[in-house]
């Protein structure tokens, strides 16, 4: 079967060939609709981010993946089922994290992330996995199933955020999204159904696609390079959540202070090592003073997947046409990395949904 993969020390993913996997007992054998691409893909293939399997020098990407069930093997799941898989695996056997369900919070060494850390990801013509870590999706969202994981990543920073809230009563009504990426502007549709008033900042001038959906969406685009971070509260206001999506490792710093009083950072960007000053007291006293939180997420777990999936069928189809900006056929995989910015969301096809009858 074919599979895409990045090998050690290169910089441009390529079209491989590998037999086809045999489902171990607990796992099915899924047949792959679509893989998404999002910014993490973009730092394993530079290097930026992850680690390749333990004894191989390359590794299958993808970690955004929709497909069908070809060989249930036993499991719970039925032939046909169109399902999304999980993210992270086991390492070597149990730990408490998995075994609860909580994959996701484990810390590094006690996971693998498919397609990203020390486990080859789905991009191929077929993939196993243990049923538990397999989501079903209506048929009819087979064909943006490829978007559930990354809306599963904001449900879970979103429960983090308001657990962070929940000893009080708080009600906020506006949000501000930092990142006009695809998980920034998924974030975004998925905030513009909960708060009165929205934002979301990038760096593009007009005109740009990514203004033109966040616009579209009812929502208020500020230009970093206009009002930066710190001059939102005197430019629009304070927001009661801000979303960090953007990787730039000043934001999580100065949304300290934008927040309004009670207020919280979800902060999701994954920067590399950068040193910088910063006015450690005034943030200290800025916490403290205004009850604010910092919550820093990661991953999803099952519970987030199967939220996500309701969400993703809440999306306008509008909003989904204007998000994703190319499906690319196996032969025409190297199109669906490109990152310009005309690029929003792309997605590799590797079979087509027919409907069971
Ligand atoms: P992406 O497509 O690279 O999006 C990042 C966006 O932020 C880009 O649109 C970029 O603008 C914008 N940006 C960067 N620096 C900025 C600045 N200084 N001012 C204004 N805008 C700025 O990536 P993504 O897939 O949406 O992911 C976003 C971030 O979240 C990445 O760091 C990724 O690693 C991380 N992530 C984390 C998780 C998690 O579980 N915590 C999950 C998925 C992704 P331009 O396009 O104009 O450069
Ligand atoms: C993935 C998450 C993963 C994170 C860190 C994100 O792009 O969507 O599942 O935990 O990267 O590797
Ligand atoms: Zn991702």
């Amino acid at each position: 079967m074919h599979a895409i993969a990045v090998y050690e020390g290169e910089s441009e993913p390529e079209l491989i060939d590998l037999p086809r996997p045999d489902p171990d007992a607990g796992e099915a054998l899924v047949r792959t609709l679509r893989v998404g691409v999002d910014g993490t893909d973009h730092e394993v293939i530079s290097g930026g981010h992850g680690d390749y399997p333990a004894g191989t020098d390359h590794m299958v990407l993808g970690h955004e993946a929709v497909g069908v069930v070809e060989d249930a093997n036993g499991t719970e799941l039925s032939e046909g089922d169109v399902v999304v898989p999980t993210v992270r695996r086991r390492p070597n056997g149990d730990n408490a994290y998995f075994a609860r369900g909580e994959p996701d919070m484990a810390p590094d060494g006690q996971y693998h992330e498919r397609g990203i850390v020390g486990a080859h990801g789905f991009m191929a013509e077929y993939f196993t996995s243990p049923a538990e870590s397999l989501v079903t999706v209506p048929p009819e969202l087979a064909a943006h199933g490829f978007l559930v994981e990354p809306i599963s990543i904001t449900e879970k920073a979103v429960d983090h955020a308001d657990a962070s809230r929940s000893a009080f009563e708080w009600n906020p009504d506006s949000a501000l999204v930092l990142g006009n990426g695809s998980l920034g502007l998924i974030t975004l549709a998925m905030f513009e159904q909960r708060f009165d008033r929205t934002y979301c900042l990038g760096r593009r001038e007009r005109p740009d696609p990514t203004i033109d959906i966040i616009e579209s969406l009812g929502s208020t685009y500020v230009n970093s390079t206009e009002t930066p971070v710190p001059e939102i509260p005197d430019a629009h206001e304070a927001p009661d959540l801000i979303y960090e999506s953007t990787g730039y490792a000043k934001h999580p710093f100065e949304s300290i202070e934008a927040l309004a009083p009670n207020g919280v950072l979800a902060a999701l960007g994954i920067p590399g090592d950068w040193d910088f000053e910063i006015e450690g007291g005034k943030l200290h006293r800025e916490l403290v003073l205004h009850n604010k939180a910092v919550v820093g997420s990661v991953n999803s777990h099952v519970g987030h997947f199967e939220a996500a999936v309701d969400t993703l069928a809440s999306l306008s189809d509008s909003f989904l046409d204007d998000l994703v900006t190319g499906i690319f056929e196996l032969d025409d995989y190297e199109a669906a990395f490109v990152d310009d910015d005309r690029t929003i969301k792309n997605a590799i096809q590797f079979s087509e949904y027919e409907k069971r009858r």
